[in-house]
């Protein structure tokens, strides 16, 4: 990673690296690669080693991309954590993945980053430096660089392979607790590289990043592809806000644009949203859950981004697996992930047997290549689970390979809806019930029922709360479009979806809750 940001450094130092929206802050490359070069200085002035631990707690700054390409320069391992974990989680990531330097934010809205910071520190004793982004730490490791020669990073950087662990990512958490998928320099440079050439990146292109970096989404698919093609990243806010993230768009001139499919709805339902002027965007990626047909043609009519890019992937993956390509057509960009990148291979299995299905057939999706993490930290047993011993790792997504090659995601094993013997997918479901006119947003989930097993239940956010909607009209729509046993047999409105920071709708949660509810 170091060696591939020391050639974008030579070739574009000119160009822009990196925006930071809210405080005005702008590097070229040059000042960019310079600025990185400190803070892995700094780190070696701290004694950080080959493969130590450097934790990472914050929200989207510019810091944050210096950490990591610093990290990788050193051959740390940098651990992203989760600005949304709060004490209990942070002292568990802490302590599993032993790390001796943390670096943090020091508040964001009601987060106080520096106060639970303190109160977990008596717990971990390995960990021996703090650095708060923004205070007189950071300032003080920025300085240590002057202490220090640079002969002694070309000397780590000469000890450094390409295989070498360099990140800890924590899975979003979406089915159970969040797993650490260790992965090395070859696997996520090269997948970023990859996903940026699908999009055709170049040094022209500005990439505005409102999803977090500390998940792969942020950190591959944007940090890594567009600094891997000289392109410019644009940090709209330091969480996401549809409004910061649609006024960068305009007064930076961007390109690409990222988001979560809840995110985009977001930004479409702006009341002012016809007001900005996003004539600039051509491309971006839409990707981390399903994302709804109807979205799909708001993005490309009304946002411009006629070239939008679906990825499937999972952090144990680096992330990406299968990408839609530049020409292809509404039906491909709405009604698959794309096909497999290069390097990588996908089969689709008979989850019970592990035989392969015949293309058009269901079963679980298996992907194997550069891409597949080394393996989750500290936890073998659950690294043999996933991964098998001809290295194929076992996605848990439920999937159909097209005769064209296109994939289609299913839904996920663990959601799927067992409804009196008939399998059900609440992906199909939602997809219907995005048509409807009084729906803006909608999950469906199964709950526990006595006669058939689970039933179906529609979680549904309204688009004007004024004008409600009941069960027995949802029926109604339902009826004669959607097979009798696929109707949802509850509903139940909400304000908003329980969420991982990631952006996704955790549906264990939904399961649990409408359980509760109907208790
Ligand atoms: P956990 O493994 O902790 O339960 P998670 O699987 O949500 O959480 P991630 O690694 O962030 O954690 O997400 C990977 C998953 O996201 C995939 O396994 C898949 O279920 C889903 N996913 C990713 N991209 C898409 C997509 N384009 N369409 C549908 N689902 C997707
Ligand atoms: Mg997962």
């Amino acid at each position: 990673i170091g060696a591939n940001l020391a050639r974008t450094v030579r070739r574009f130092g000119d160009r822009e690296a990196l925006v930071e929206v809210a405080s005005g802050r702008r590097w070229t490359y040059a000042e960019f690669g310079q600025a990185v070069e400190e803070v892995a200085l700094g780190l070696l002035a701290k004694g950080v080693g080959k493969g130590d631990r450097v934790g990472i707690w914050a929200v989207n700054c510019a810091e944050w991309v210096l950490v990591q390409y610093a990290t990788a320069r050193i051959g740390a391992i940098m651990v992203n954590i989760n600005p949304a974990y709060r004490i209990h989680e942070l002292s568990f990531v802490l302590q599993q993945a032993k790390i001796s330097v943390l670096v943090a934010s020091i508040q964001h809205k009601t987060s106080d980053y520096r106060g639970m910071v303190r109160q977990v520190r008596p717990d971990c004793p390995l960990l021996r430096e703090v650095i708060h982004i923004g205070d007189p730490s950071w300032d003080a490791l920025v300085a240590a660089a002057a202490g220090v020669d640079p002969e002694l990073l070309a000397e780590r950087e000469a000890q450094l392979s390409c295989d070498d662990p360099i990140n800890i990512q924590y899975t979003s958490g979406t089915t159970g607790f969040p797993k650490g998928a260790t992965l090395s320099h070859h696997n996520i440079l090269n997948n970023g590289y990859f996903v940026g050439e699908t999009i055709h990146y170049t040094e022209r292109d500005r990439v505005c990043v409102p999803v977090p970096f500390y998940h792969c989404f942020g950190m591959v698919m944007a940090n890594l592809a567009a600094t891997s093609h000289g392109a410019c990243l644009v940090i709209p806010a330091p969480s996401f806000e549809p409004v910061a993230t649609l006024s960068a768009v305009e007064r930076e001139r961007c390109t690409s644009l990222y988001g979560v499919p809840t995110m985009f709805i977001a930004e479409l339902n702006l009341p002012d949203f016809a007001t900005y002027d996003l004539s600039t965007l051509r491309t971006g990626i839409m990707a981390g859950s399903p994302c709804p047909v109807e979205v799909m043609k708001r993005v490309v009519s009304e946002m411009h981004m006629a070239e939008v890019s679906i990825c499937y992937g999972m952090t144990e993956t680096s992330p990406v697996s299968t990408q839609t390509r530049r020409d292809d057509d509404l039906e491909r960009r709405t009604g698959t992930v794309g096909r497999v990148l290069p390097h990588i291979e996908v089969k689709v299995v008979d989850p019970a047997t592990g035989a392969t299905v015949p293309r058009g057939t269901s079963g679980e999706l298996c992907t194997r290549g550069y891409s597949v993490m080394l393996g989750y930290w500290d936890e073998p047993e659950r690294t043999a689970e996933a991964i098998d011993s001809a290295r194929w790792m076992h996605t848990g997504d439920l999937a159909v390979m097209r005769e064209d090659g296109y994939v289609q995601i299913v839904g996920r094993i663990k959601d799927m809806i067992i409804r009196g013997g008939e399998n059900v997918y609440p992906r199909e479901i939602e997809e219907f019930l995005y048509t409807h006119p009084k729906i803006a947003d909608v999950q469906v989930v199964g709950v526990p029922d006595e006669r058939y097993g689970e039933e179906i239940l529609a979680c549904v956010i309204l688009r004007d709360e004024a004008d409600p909607l009941d069960h027995e009209e949802l029926v109604r729509y339902c009826s004669g479009r959607l097979a009798h046993f696929k109707v949802p047999r509850y509903l139940r409105l909400m304000d908003s979806f329980p969420m991982t920071v990631s952006g996704k709708v955790r549906k264990v949660e939904l399961r649990e809750e409408g359980a509760r509810s109907l208790a």
